[in-house]
């Protein structure tokens, strides 16, 4: 089998962070939706900085990225989960900051606020995990281990006992790891990519906020620094606050993307967009962009168009 280098599942924003980062530019949203959007933000932004850091396993690791799977009834979730021909290695990774402390099995703030314990969490995956392989008649070792990637988060009283790994161990973690000569054979190839078929697409735990077409801030915002204060100059949409220049094709497949994620069972047509993008003031000039960049169902007054 050749395969050098395997990444079958690449990281990307989850649904419920898409439509935060919407909702957050076009709506009010409430502190507590904001906090949140905020952590699901950070949390992502970590496991992208774990997966810079991690490029080099690629070579001896089947690496699978945000795996939602489900077993009895109960979906679950793996940051990054590692294979090779020894084991399987699933990784939570934490952008935690500040300072922390472990007191009898339970997670605190230094405030002395608790905190839901990652590990609890991730022995939570492990024995789901564990019992999906098991029915599938799959028996392979399992470890895990709890990542932190923000060199600004200290743990008092960390227990030795745990897998856990601090920033200032990272490169050493990922040394020892891409040294792994037990490669992959067909039969791991062949269970990773069974785990990736069962990735679950919709969290069925998703927190959603509440929103309406009505109450959405219209028009359409700089790619670079989210501003609304842009402008359209021949072709091309110019924010008026960094200067950043995006053709107008780009924009409009952007706009039509956000508008239809946003708002599902909505038609793209004409009108509509017109009202959405704000920007683009001609019905011909918004018609023709649409029909260069979509295909058309219909014709006339109820014309609508999807994508290619
Ligand atoms: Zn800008």
């Amino acid at each position: 089998m050749e395969c050098e280098k395997l990444l079958l599942k690449i990281r990307k924003e989850s649904v419920e962070l898409m439509l935060h980062r919407y909702l957050n530019l076009r709506s009010n949203l409430s502190e507590k939706e904001q906090n949140y959007y905020l952590s699901l933000e950070k949390g992502y932004q970590g496991e992208l900085m774990f997966d810079a850091l991690s490029e080099p396993l690629s070579a001896n690791w089947l690496i699978i990225n945000d795996l939602m799977l489900e077993f009895n009834h109960t979906v679950f979730q793996i940051d990054t989960l590692l294979i090779s021909s020894e084991k399987i290695f699933m990784l939570e990774i934490k952008n935690y900051e500040g300072d922390d402390f472990v007191e009898a099995d339970k997670w605190y703030t230094l405030s002395k606020t608790e905190i839901r314990n990652p590990f609890h969490q991730l022995e939570r995956c492990e024995s789901l995990l564990r019992r999906l392989l098991q029915e599938l008649g799959i028996t392979f070792p399992i470890e895990t281990c709890l990542i932190f990637v923000n060199p600004e988060f200290y743990l008092y009283q960390a227990p030795l006992n745990h897998p856990i790994i601090f920033p200032p161990q990272l490169n050493r973690f990922i040394t020892h790891l891409s040294k792994n000569k037990a490669r992959f054979k067909d039969k791991h190839l062949k269970l990773a990519e069974q785990l990736v078929s069962m990735h679950v697409e919709k969290s069925p735990y998703l927190r959603l906020p509440d929103y309406r077409y009505d109450q959405l801030e219209k028009g359409i915002n700089c790619v670079s620094c989210h501003s609304f204060n842009v402008e359209l100059k021949s072709n091309v949409l110019v924010c008026k606050e960094c200067g950043y220049r995006e053709g107008i094709t780009s924009t409009v497949l952007r706009g039509v993307e956000e508008f239809t994620f946003l708002f599902p069972d909505r038609r793209v047509a004409t009108n509509e967009m017109l009202e959405w993008f704000k920007i683009i003031e001609s019905r011909n000039t918004m018609r023709r962009l649409l029909q260069q960049n979509f295909k058309q169902i219909g014709h006339g007054k109820y014309s609508h168009y999807v994508k290619l």
